[in-house]
């Protein structure tokens, strides 16, 4: 089975529409979303509409939790939590109640799903040792997580007392070894934040033993005009230019 693992879509329809489009032509069988459909872009609904469309399995993000539950947005910068308010305030009956039945967790074929990280969903896991966390929670060898934005993976096992970290912005292949154990993100596919303005997206081989890491180019103007056009914040348009 070809999984294609995507995460932070943030809103940004015209990176999930590109991300979608060479997923399909890799021939992915079946998705899995690892949160945050909503925040911080101008195409909530659209990106709701597309992904609950899709033969997938969705895990809820922060950002989808509080676009949903007033309250939650306290804990956003100023800029996030005007976003977050918008999106409350357009966001469809229909895709109101899809976010609302989204678990924090989900398993698929053996690899556990999370937001941040398994105890937390809302932890960031930048580091070897905040990974520990993740991987000692771990039935199998395998899980996946998203949040930080960032393309990497964690890699666990043997006489390694730290997990060995592998930050991979310009793409790359994980080779699942027997043994150890791997924590990976596949980035974001509408905010990422690892210096790369390009769409992060996973394509995970159950057959082959492999996760590959794929960046592509997007239509980030068209994004930018549906941030200006809805009235949100300014930098949410200026930092995917950048990556950050
Ligand atoms: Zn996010």
């Amino acid at each position: 089975m070809r999984y294609g693992i995507i995460s932070d879509i943030h809103s940004n329809l015209s990176a999930l529409e590109a991300v979608l489009t060479l997923a399909r032509r890799g021939e992915v069988e079946e998705y899995v979303c690892l949160g945050d459909i909503v925040g911080y872009g101008a195409s909530p609904n659209e990106c709701c509409e597309i992904v609950r469309d899709l033969p997938v399995t969705v895990i809820c993000g922060n950002h989808d939790v509080a676009a949903i539950q007033p309250g939650r947005e306290i804990w956003f910068t100023p800029a996030a939590r005007a976003c977050i308010l918008w999106t409350r305030e357009v966001l469809t009956d229909e895709n109101r109640d899809f976010l609302a039945a989204l678990s924090p967790r989900a398993n698929v074929a053996g690899a556990a799903m999370c937001h941040g990280s398994l105890p937390d969903p809302d932890f960031y896991t930048t580091t070897p040792e905040e990974a520990l966390l993740s991987l000692r929670m771990m039935e199998g060898p395998l899980a996946f997580f998203g949040h930080t934005h960032f393309a990497e993976w964690f890699c666990h096992g043997g006489e390694i007392l730290v997990p060995e970290e592998a930050t991979r912005p310009q793409g790359g292949v994980c080779t699942l070894e027997v043994g150890y154990q791997y924590l990976l993100n596949p980035g974001a596919v509408g905010q990422p934040r690892d210096g790369n303005h390009q769409a992060s997206f996973a394509i995970w081989d159950t057959e082959a033993r492999t996760v590959e890491i794929l960046r592509l180019d997007y239509n980030i103007a068209e994004a930018q005009r549906r941030i200006y056009a809805a009235g949100l914040p300014e930098n949410m348009a200026l930092r995917l230019t950048l990556g950050i």
